[in-house]
């Protein structure tokens, strides 16, 4: 049985007659609380137009009690809603869903036989996994798929919404011999299944989709991959494509732009060219490697990060790499992830067994527990710049950002529940003076909720989790910090902060993260006296302003297009000899800049100024020092500043002055 809702959509008070709630009024809440009666069978479309005409031209899709919804879906039931346009991020993925649909239309027109995977909206636009058989497409095909899109979204197709029974639906892909489809439909629950018909296409799912094909008027299908079927390596490999559409030509010139930019931008190119880490299956996959000039400027970091931490009252630890079995069974590691991890070492001989560790918290715990502690004890604040290891399927790795072992910028508080406030704005501080100096301006944060309406899965008293929750709360709105609140992203041992940071191409980045924990406390039964001499629990919390050292770089490098702020970058100048006649007195401003603190290099090759000035600019080395007759006989050099052009002639010393003057100004910390 197949029954459209939407062949009585343009008639809704003509279609409520077919309705069981004959005229039925329901209510629709909007999200701000607002109520207004509407008809039963109204669809979200109806609901913009009594809004206005303009909302209604632009309303792509709509949320109605927490579900997506088609716009031209009626509504049968009272109802919470929300709209959504092209500015909204679901507005976005509806678009690009269909799109997808609309790609494979355009396929399926072109290429007689071929047979469909999966096509979802990602952040980004959109794909689908396509089984091609003997066929292998090529760019040019993507060229001529284009094409097909555009014209197939001129015929203003709609996407209609069909219910269908399991029985049907397996014989129509069944008839069709798209064996994937039938796959997926074998796993789905009768009477839940349905199609979305658009032009000649039709595809298992469950939507939601734009009206029409109309708001697609710019189509650019960006790259071809491989893909298994259903990630499962054992499975047949389909054909991924990658694209993405909009409703204004120019806003796909201005998406290509950014691509190329942020092409260039790619954090693993520029740590190759810039020298500063490495990666070889001879170590190992997601392994990362630092050089040496990568190892400096992480050095770098974490003294930059050590020294204020120092001024907030941490302690420096250091723990091993790997622990006890006990340690993460006690920690409920092991029941958690013990199965996902890399699997236990063992001792040749006592047949002890230990794991690589995944976090750093239980050997802090530890720490914590090696002595009584008392109420005057707390806070106490361990840190440790702590390397772990957690084992990610080798297709999810991914240059710095998704890696097998990386280390944590990582510190435990433990306090007293009357505390949590205090050092959550102490850790604010710091994730403020760090992003600030190094020019992430533009970030914001969330704040993790429990579920108040299901608070049994979570540990931790009622008490102390209302008075962190009130305390994160507060802390954001002392420090005017943008925060959303997201009810029920808790974890299941304490609320949490994260903070995004928004790039120099206005990409977010989740980078450091601030955790209240009520469980591990518990698990290791850590205690201190408090004032009544009697024993109880501390909080603990765990926090981490970068994230990971290697995922704040791959962040950092593309958000700065590798040009550090000078107290970071691994050279801060190179001296260029304008011909091999003064080697000589280069080689004398280099010694003389060694035994400063300037980071320099010399660069004597016997290559045309030109062209050492033209390498020089590719390794974003942010002074040149230009050295030629002139110089050498007034003991001068001639500096050029990157993005600034040239400073004029000076003494050797004033230059190393005012490069250390710049990095202290750089660096400078105002508590
Ligand atoms: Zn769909
Ligand atoms: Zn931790």
């Amino acid at each position: 049985m197949i029954i459209s809702e939407f062949r009585v959509k343009k008639f809704c008070n003509f279609a409520a007659l077919f309705c069981e709630n004959n005229f039925d009024m329901i209510n629709i809440t909007f999200p701000d609380g607002g109520v207004r009666q509407f008809e039963a069978g109204v669809t979200p479309m109806d609901i913009a137009k009594s809004i206005s005409e303009g909302l209604a031209r632009n309303v792509l899709s709509a949320k109605v009690n927490d579900k997506m919804w088609d716009a031209l879906r009626p509504i049968n039931e009272d109802a919470n809603i929300q709209l959504f346009t092209w500015n909204d991020p679901e507005g976005k993925a509806t678009v690009w869903h269909s799109s997808a649909h609309l790609m494979a239309e355009a396929i399926e027109q072109l290429y007689k036989g071929v047979k469909f995977g999966i096509g979802p909206a990602i952040e980004s636009g959109f794909y689908y996994d396509i089984d091609t058989g003997d066929m292998t497409l090529t760019e040019e095909d993507l060229v001529k798929i284009e094409k097909k899109m555009l014209e197939l979204a001129k015929e203003k197709q709609a996407f209609e919404r069909v219910d269908v029974c399991k029985a049907d639906a397996l014989k129509y892909f069944t008839e069709k011999g798209d064996e994937y489809k039938v796959e997926l439909i074998n796993e789905l629950e009768d009477g839940t299944i349905t199609y979305y018909k658009s032009g000649t296409f039709t595809d298992l799912c469950r939507g939601p989709h734009i009206p029409d094909t109309s708001c697609i008027k710019a189509v650019k299908l960006t790259s071809i991959a491989g893909a298994y079927w259903r990630g499962d390596e054992n499975r047949k490999q389909l054909t991924r494509i990658y694209g993405i559409t909009f409703p204004k030509q120019k806003e796909l010139e201005e998406y290509l732009v950014l691509l190329e930019e942020a092409k260039k931008r790619d954090h693993r190119k520029l740590g190759r060219e810039l020298e500063l880490f490495m990666f070889t299956d001879m170590v190992g996959k997601g392994l990362p490697m630092w050089l040496p000039r990568g190892t400096a400027l992480r050095n770098r970091l974490q003294e930059y990060l050590t020294k204020i931490q120092k001024h907030y009252g941490y302690e420096q630890v250091i723990t091993p790499h790997i622990g006890n079995k006990n340690l993460y069974v006690t920690s409920g590691h092991w029941d958690h992830y013990g199965k996902d991890s890399f699997q236990p070492i063992t001792t040749p001989e006592e047949g002890e067994v230990y794991l690589l560790k995944p976090m750093n918290c239980p050997h802090h715990c530890m720490i914590y527990k090696w002595q009584p502690r008392s109420y005057k004890d707390l806070p106490l604040r361990l840190a440790e710049f702590g390397t772990v290891y957690r084992y990610e399927q080798s297709g999810e790795l991914h240059g710095l950002t998704r890696v097998r072992s990386f280390t944590q910028d990582d510190a435990h508080i433990f306090c007293r529940p009357d505390q949590v406030k205090d050092e959550f704005l102490r850790v604010m501080n710091i994730i403020e003076i760090i992003f600030k100096a190094l020019k992430f301006e533009n970030f914001e944060a969330q704040i993790s909720l429990r579920d108040p309406n299901n608070t049994t899965k979570y540990v931790g008293t009622d008490e102390n989790w209302e008075r962190a929750e009130q305390a994160i709360k507060e802390a954001c709105a002392e420090k005017g910090l943008p925060a959303r609140e997201e009810t029920g992203e808790a974890a299941f041992y304490g609320p949490k902060l994260d903070f995004m940071v928004k790039d120099a191409l206005g990409r977010r980045w989740q980078l450091g993260t601030i955790q209240v924990d009520y469980n591990l406390p518990e698990r290791f039964d850590l205690t201190y006296i408090g004032k009544d001499n009697e024993k109880h629990r501390p909080v603990m919390i765990h926090r981490a302003p970068f994230g990971s050292m290697e995922r704040f770089v791959a962040v950092l490098l593309e958000h700065c297009a590798g040009d550090f702020p000078l107290w970071l970058a691994p050279d801060q100048a190179i001296i260029l000899p304008i011909s091999e006649k003064y080697q000589e007195y280069a080689e004398k401003v280099y010694e003389t800049l060694k035994n400063s603190e300037v980071r320099v290099l010399l660069d004597d090759r016997s290559e045309k100024i030109g062209r050492k000035i033209r390498d020089a600019e590719l390794k974003k080395i942010p002074y040149m020092l230009i050295v030629g007759e002139k110089e050498e006989g007034e003991g001068l050099v001639s500096v050029r500043k990157r993005g600034t052009g040239d400073l004029g002639s000076m003494p050797v010393a004033e230059f190393a002055k005012m490069v250390e003057n710049q990095v202290a100004d750089e660096q400078k910390v105002e508590y």
